[in-house]
């Protein structure tokens, strides 16, 4: 029988966004590469490497939180490292802040930590790699029958509120070849829903002199790759200027890519998106959703909002609160605006006290919630079929939980499968027969894969 392993072992925790969730993958696929397992838990691990977000200054506070957590309970020797966002954004003051981490890695050293935190209990081999080079490392092995894509890194656009194209810099999208046989491997390795994600989604290809590639994209993805397993294609985060033909015609046109739309819209008023360095105003999106919902009702529509961005004002804010009545979006989240270093938001006049920007999110929320409830609801109501992809168990009853299209992973809410033991990763067809707040109930049917 063979003896414990010796390998050091690793324990990535990753903060913040999907695209995050990508990056730890592949720096837990490349300290795999350099000889080290993964640990059970942080405190069993001989690395703990920490991939932080710097997206707002709540995500900063609670990536240094977990960083301040995992030192602490980490065992005698493990080695820290902190990487992601925060580190790229302030390398030097995080590792004068943090004496608990032993080493801070921006972007740059992300494909090569082990030899970061030299010397430690195992020899690295790999030599620094770029972001590029991040993103083509190979996979972890995937957990999940789902697992998120990222296609560019990077954005062009200038928008106020946002300091990501300072540190992640301007766009670099991947090759379609690169895209598409990581694609093969993840679901070769058993995952048949595949989330593509990047800064600005839709603006994939032009970089690498190839504008509005991503629908040729989804085509070759859904054509390569639906003999060989794959179900779903969803695309998360959408800029409303590029939510048009041919792009919405492909996602129509494919069975594997969900119509789903993770469209990032940010305010209705003209005047305050126009002060957000934004495109659009609550007319176009309307029409724009409307116009997608005349040729598919069964799309699902997920928004974020800005509330309390410098300059709004009462008939502002009314404007917003107009567009979600109107837009009635499935899904819908609310963020309150913070200063980030480097925005050119940081210097506006017309700050919106903290007490009014409490009450309009709260009047977002009041707004919101019963939209959100009502679609699923109706759902209810008609009785509907769904098809469930089967992602996880319910802890408490044991049945199967999964998702049908109108639910993203991570993000919107989930589907019970009422008395079901469904093997990861199967469909089943099921009747839904109740909600429970963002989440179904449903009845099994039959099982279709
Ligand atoms: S599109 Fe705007 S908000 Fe999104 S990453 Fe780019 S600059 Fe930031």
């Amino acid at each position: 029988m063979a003896g414990p392993s010796t390998r050091a072992r690793y324990w990535v925790e990753t903060l913040g966004c999907p695209k995050n969730a990508v990056d730890s993958d592949k720096v837990a696929a490349s300290l795999v590469a350099d000889g080290l397992e993964p640990a059970e838990s942080a405190g069993d691990a001989d690395l703990v490497v920490v991939n932080t977000c710097a997206f707002v200054e709540a995500a900063r506070r609670e990536s240094i939180d977990t960083v301040l957590a995992l030192g602490g309970a980490r065992k005698d020797g493990a080695k820290l490292v902190v990487t992601g966002c925060l580190a790229e954004r302030y390398g030097d003051e995080l590792a004068a802040a943090l004496p608990e981490a032993d080493a801070v890695v921006g972007f740059a050293g992300e494909g090569a930590l082990s030899s970061q935190v030299a010397p430690v209990t195992f020899r690295p081999r790999r030599r620094p790699a770029g972001v590029r080079d991040l993103l083509e490392l190979p996979r972890a092995t995937p957990r999940a029958p789902w697992a998120y894509l990222k296609v560019a890194e990077g954005c062009d656009r200038s928008c106020a509120f946002c300091a990501i194209p300072s540190f992640r810099g301007t766009q670099r999208s991947r090759r379609p070849d690169a895209i598409v046989d990581e694609a093969r491997a993840l679901v070769t390795g058993g995952v048949s829903e595949l989330v593509l994600v990047a800064q600005d989604l839709a603006w994939y290809g032009r970089d690498i002199g190839e504008p509005g590639s991503l629908a040729p994209l989804l085509c070759r993805l859904d054509g390569e790759l639906a003999p060989e397993g794959l179900r779903r294609v969803r695309l998360l985060y959408l800029y409303p200027s590029e939510v048009h033909d041919p792009l919405v015609a492909t996602m129509l046109e494919l069975d594997t890519v969900v119509p789903y739309f993770d469209l990032s819209l940010q305010h209705a008023d003209r005047a305050l998106l126009k002060r957000m360095k934004r495109w659009g105003s609550g007319e176009r999106f309307v029409e724009m959703i409307e116009g997608v919902r005349a040729r598919e009702p069964d799309a699902t529509f997920r928004s974020s909002f800005i509330v309390g961005f410098p300059g709004e004002t009462e008939p502002a804010h009314d404007a917003l609160l107009q567009l979600l009545e109107t837009a009635r979006l499935d899904w819908a989240g609310f963020f309150p605006f913070s200063p980030e270093d480097g925005t050119s938001a940081a210097a506006l006049d017309g700050t919106v006290p903290d007490a009014l920007m409490r009450e309009w999110l709260r009047e977002c929320d009041e707004v919101q919630d019963p939209i959100t409830r009502g679609a699923r609801d109706a759902l209810v109501r008609a009785g509907a079929e769904v098809e469930v992809l089967v992602d996880g168990v319910d802890d408490d009853t044991g049945d199967a939980l999964g998702r049908t299209h109108r639910e993203a992973p991570e993000i919107d809410g989930v589907v019970h499968l009422e008395g079901a033991h469904a093997r990861l990763g199967s469909v089943v067809r099921a009747k839904v027969i109740g909600a429970l707040g963002p989440d179904l109930v449903a009845t099994p049917i039959e099982v279709l894969a």
